[in-house]
């Protein structure tokens, strides 16, 4: 079902959405819409046709199924993760012959069937020990016994095993037997395990280190495999640095190259990762050509959206046919999405956030490659989980959100972890996903849902914490760490944090809320079934840049006057409801000086304006000025403190968190980074 969208509902959610990290993600670029806008040229198309998920994945996997699977031959030991291209037959037994299971003599069973705790029978011992590896050269005759060890193989005439332990030694060359023994007692029969003819392994099977163990037995040594498809991965974007080398401002590391390398190796593709090209038309247009001629795929991220610096979708179009398939899908990360096969092969544009990257690679791409692979689809693990807060959802689009689960009351808890498709964290810190229908506009807070776990099985942490993050907290849980529980911390503010606790949700919940009234943080906003314990205080205090001669040596009351008496001077202020705004509200007294609407949500993003220039003064807390290298005056004491709740203080790892915490060694730590422990 295609969904049309004009350019004015386009305006519309990118209005909307302009505050949020997500909004890149909706395809337009300010700058090049407003051009469109006046008219003069179209720099910027449209997402003219928006294919629902459904829509968009059927088509693709028409323009490339059927095909064959190509085969070849691989070594054994390169052939872990491959599909098996045609059955396997067992060309030999195993084991090749009749063999012993322990350490002791070949006997022939019918010789000692009378034998008794009151009747040992003699039996004279023939000259030769049968070690593994070593073919017997005797026959076993009636009244005597061939020493054999474990895997030896069975002489001839002997029918069954008696264990050493079931012996004697009696004159220098015989033994003496106490036990009867069954025929076949401790014989494994040649091909009782793998029998020759046998079909050993199906066609498609994938191969696991068992796999590769059945195959070793029958000493098959190169398998028939479905090729691996390769796959070349660029990134596209002139902001993009590679890990390892030094970041240039205004630069980010290319995050979607290893990511997608990876996913793709884990998937069956043979990866190969050739760099960030820049958004130049001509360069990417040659690399692209190369790439695909050496390549069964093409995946690429970046410069999707239809902005006049996106132009990896105009190349597409002069590759091959039939071209883009899906341009513009109704998903939620991951609308910029864009589709194409050119002359058989899939050529594949990601968006360039990387969590939107990876969804849709995962949702869109992997059945594809998998199928290419000969590999069957992948089975994620599900669970049930319960929503705790209302998650809103855009009308119109399958909604993939992120969550983190921990253990309730009465089962699992999905927390939605909110930092949108441009964080890499909301990624690898979740253990799943769960999906909004298109059709949705909202999951309600209370509701059931199935969430698709990244791991196959839940990893339920020991210790949860949920409320306002510190770097502080890391230092604190360490040693919890390396005691091997797993700490779970989730950042939703004070006072979400205490929402939490309240609900039985988690372990502990840092907060610093000040209380007006009373003058006092945090005591005042506990509920029943929570008490307080003391964590460190933060000095909180302005920021500036070192050499800005406008603050140096004031006190904080004078640096703002300072600079509330300089127009050119500008802010960076925080969210409402952080406790910091409430401190920064009363210093300005009412002013709104340039820059106030500058509302970051944490300390550190207070420090990165005033460190790069994009404002002069801030409030933040000691530790993090200082580790910005940044001035500081300080101002006032905050106190980080944690509502425990009660019902939960027994467990162990809360027992450990309270020993951390009360420890020198956290103490220390915890002076040593600029905090004051309570
Ligand atoms: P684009 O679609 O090229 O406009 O990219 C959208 C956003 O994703 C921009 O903020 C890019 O900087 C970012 N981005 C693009 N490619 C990558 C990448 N390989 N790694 C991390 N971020 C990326
Ligand atoms: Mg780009």
């Amino acid at each position: 079902m295609p969904v049309s969208s004009d350019s004015k509902q386009h305006r519309h959610s990118g209005a909307r959405d302009s505050a949020n990290p997500e909004s890149r993600d909706s395809g337009s670029g300010g700058g090049a819409q407003s051009r469109n806008d006046n008219g003069s040229h179209l720099d910027q198309d449209q997402f003219l046709t928006i294919l629902s998920r459904e829509d968009a994945l059927a088509r693709f996997e028409a323009a490339l199924f059927p095909r064959p699977v190509p085969s070849e031959t691989r070594p054994l030991a390169d052939a872990l993760g491959c599909a098996l291209a045609e059955d396997v037959v067992a060309p030999i037994d195993v084991p090749p012959f009749d063999r012993s299971n322990v350490d002791g003599f070949a006997v022939r069973s019918a010789d000692i069937a009378g034998a008794g705790e009151g009747a040992p029978v003699w039996l004279l011992l023939n000259d030769e020990v049968i070690a593994c590896g070593i073919a017997p050269m005797r026959p076993v005759l009636s009244g005597t016994a061939t020493a054999i060890a474990t895997g030896g193989p069975v002489p001839r005439g002997a029918d069954a095993i008696v264990m050493v332990e079931h012996t004697q030694p009696a004159s220098h060359r015989a033994i003496e037997v106490r036990r009867a023994a069954s025929p076949g007692q401790f014989v494994s029969y040649a091909g009782s395990d793998i029998a020759r003819g046998e079909a050993l392994l199906r066609a498609g099977t994938v191969i696991g280190s068992r796999e590769i163990g059945m195959l070793a037995a029958c000493g098959i040594a190169e398998v028939q495999v479905a090729r691996r498809p390769q796959v070349a991965i660029l990134s596209t974007g002139d902001e993009l640095v590679q890990p390892g080398e030094k970041l240039r401002p205004a630069a980010i590391y290319d995050t979607n190259g290893a990511i997608v390398t990876a996913a793709i190796a884990e998937n069956g593709g043979e990866a190969r990762f050739l760099g960030a090209i820049p958004d130049d038309e001509a360069e990417l247009e040659a690399t692209m050509r190369r790439t695909l001629a050496e390549s069964d795929i093409l995946v690429l991220s970046g410069g999707t959206s239809k902005g006049a610096g996106d132009v990896s979708h105009r190349i597409i179009s002069r590759l091959g046919k039939p071209g883009i398939i899906a341009h513009g899908v109704a998903l939620k990360p991951g609308k910029p999405l864009c589709l194409a096969v050119c002359d058989g092969k899939p050529v594949v544009i990601l968006p360039g956030f990387p969590t939107s990257a990876m969804f849709t690679f995962h949702d869109m791409i992997v059945p594809v490659l998998r199928r290419m692979a000969g590999l069957p689809p992948r089975s994620d693990a599900k669970v049930m989980a319960k929503v705790p807060v209302r998650i809103a959802s855009e009308l119109g689009r399958t909604e993939f959100v992120m969550v983190s689960l921990v253990e309730g009351a009465d089962g699992l808890i999905a927390y939605p972890s909110g930092k949108g498709s441009g964080a890499i964290t909301s990624f690898a810190q979740a253990d799943g996903f769960l999906k909004i229908d298109a059709l949705a506009d909202q999951m309600t807070a209370g509701s059931e849902a199935e969430v698709t776990l990244f791991t196959p099985y839940v990893r339920v942490p020991d210790l949860v914490i949920v409320g306002s993050h510190c770097t502080g907290l890391d230092l604190v849980t360490a040693p919890l760490a390396r005691a091997g529980l797993t700490v779970r911390s989730i950042a939703v503010g004070s006072l979400g944090g205490l929402a939490a606790a309240k609900r039985g949700e988690c372990d502990l919940a840092p907060i610093h809320l000040f209380d007006d009234k009373t003058e006092t943080y945090n005591t005042p906003y506990l509920a029943a079934g929570l008490e307080l314990v003391p964590g460190w205080r933060r000095m909180q205090g302005i920021v500036f840049r070192k050499d800005d001669t406008r603050f140096a040596g004031l006190s904080a009351q004078d640096a703002v006057r300072a600079a509330l008496a300089d127009p050119a001077c500008i802010m960076v202020n925080r969210n409402q409801g952080a406790g910091t705004r409430i401190l920064i509200d009363r210093l300005l007294g009412g002013s709104r000086p340039d820059g106030y609407c500058n509302q970051p949500r944490s300390h550190n993003a207070v420090a990165a304006a005033v460190a790069q220039h994009r404002a002069d003064w801030g409030m933040t807390i000691a530790p993090v000025a200082h580790a910005s290298g940044l001035g500081f005056i300080p101002l006032a004491e905050e106190h980080y403190d944690f509502a425990l709740v009660t019902a939960r203080k027994a467990r162990p790892a809360v027992r450990a968190f309270l020993d951390a915490l009360a420890s020198d060694e956290s103490r220390a730590a915890l002076t040593e980074a600029g905090f004051r422990p309570a």
